[in-house]
């Protein structure tokens, strides 16, 4: 009943159009409140893009959906607030558009539906349920040409409770689902997915996804300092000693590699470039096989390599953490750590032609695995670091930041 719409109920419409202003580019800031709850937007668009919006005022409570379309560079921000809960969305885009969102809201419930697909230079989607009890957090991005985005969710928060359910895809990969969804729900764990793609123009671009349900917000990332940068993502293996067990699924190997025995040796090579850097043991020697699948729906603890035939042809490669909330130090606690290489991707193993050299990519994603971040800055100290965002060639060695962050986290 509450939530049923009827134009015999309407108290009041408002109705929002910007069409295709010829000015250069236009932003908009719209809010609105009733009996303790608000809806604010917060609109900066390109001037090609269309926005039509509907906001209705309905016995104290909000319905509030926009329709917006275009390209260039856009900027969507929505804030909804209640009775000790808040839900944030944002959608950042560089390149097509087209977002399609409802929100109905009481003072003491909110849910935020989106359909929102993005493609081009870049593009983000962060959505955000905060209450009493718990905060869940879903951001997923791309950046880089020819990236692409295709999210449906569904933000819900009250008093006493956040939950974000729904799927978000990234260069046709699907990062989140209801079973990932139902899982952090439980409040254990966190995902994170993060993944390296051949753009348009030639460059290499990276996508990804994190997704956490919190107790309380975390005290966010560490960086480095300026001439040895590196950022953290909040877990790390948390046992002294973790020898790191991986194993090598090789059920999708590429014909174009015939020999098994080279992509363990670039992944042994790869897991030495690591532990040499600090103390502890982080890696097992030896990688096993197993026919375990990477895992897309609940973590098995198997840290699973695999070649997979990805939809989106210009993936190179992402790791994806399964982590728990419960922390040591302050750290997460990484469960399964998996990586992806695309078959349909040329590999080398010595960085020859223009193929992509395994073992940097190798090295880059266990990095991921060991609770370190992409550096996007394009400063020449970033550049030479394992965990640069950007491909630019083989690496055979760690950048002084590389060590600084793996020593932070797991001592010298
Ligand atoms: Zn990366």
């Amino acid at each position: 009943m509450r939530w049923r719409y009827s134009v015999r109920m309407l108290y009041y419409t408002f109705v929002l159009l910007a069409f295709l202003v010829g000015a250069p580019a236009h932003g908009l800031d719209f809010s609105v409140s009733t009996n303790g709850v608000s809806i604010s937007q917060d609109l900066q668009l390109d001037r090609s893009t269309s926005f039509e919006g509907l906001t209705v005022l309905n016995h104290g409570n909000i319905l509030h959906g926009h329709d917006a379309m275009g390209s260039g560079d856009n900027k969507l921000l929505e804030t909804v607030k209640g009775h000790r809960y808040q839900i944030d969305n944002t959608i950042d885009s560089s390149g097509t558009f087209s977002s399609t969102a409802s929100t109905a809201a009481s003072a003491d419930f909110a849910a935020y539906s989106q359909d929102t697909r993005a493609g081009g230079d870049a593009g983000y989607v962060g959505t955000d349920a905060i209450s009493s009890n718990n905060e869940m957090h879903l951001g997923t991005y791309f950046d880089g040409s020819g990236g692409n985005l295709d999210v449906h969710l569904s933000t819900g928060a009250t008093e006493g409770g956040a939950i974000i359910s729904g799927t978000a895809n990234v260069n046709g990969i699907e990062c989140y689902n209801d079973d990932i969804s139902g899982i952090l729900a439980s409040g254990d764990l966190g995902r994170s997915v993060d993944g390296i793609y051949s753009a348009t123009n030639g460059g290499v671009g990276t996508f990804g996804l994190n997704a956490v349900n919190l107790n309380a917000k975390t005290s966010g990332t560490t960086s480095g300092a300026t001439s040895s940068p590196y950022l953290l993502t909040g877990y790390r293996w948390n046992t002294k000693n973790p020898k790191i067990q991986l194993y090598l699924n090789k059920a999708n190997h590429p014909s174009s590699i015939s020999d098994v025995g080279s992509v363990k040796s670039a992944i042994i090579a790869s897991e030495g470039l690591w532990d040499a850097s600090t103390s502890q043991a982080l890696f097992a020697s030896g990688i096993k096989d197993t026919t375990a699948q990477v895992s897309n729906k609940a973590p098995d603890y198997l840290n699973v390599h695999s070649f997979m035939p990805l939809s989106d042809a210009r993936t190179i490669a992402y790791a994806q953490t399964w982590y728990s909330r419960s922390t040591v130090g302050g750290y997460y606690s990484a469960l399964d750590s998996d990586v992806v290489y695309n078959t349909k991707f040329g590999w080398s193993f010595g960085g020859s032609g223009g193929s992509i050299d395994f073992q940097t990519i190798a090295s880059h994603e266990l990095g991921h695995t060991l609770g370190l971040l992409d550096l996007y800055t394009s400063d020449s100290s970033s550049k030479t670091q394992m965990m640069y965002g950007y491909y630019t060639g083989q690496k055979r060695t760690l950048g002084s930041g590389d060590k600084a962050g793996i020593q932070k986290l797991y001592g010298a």
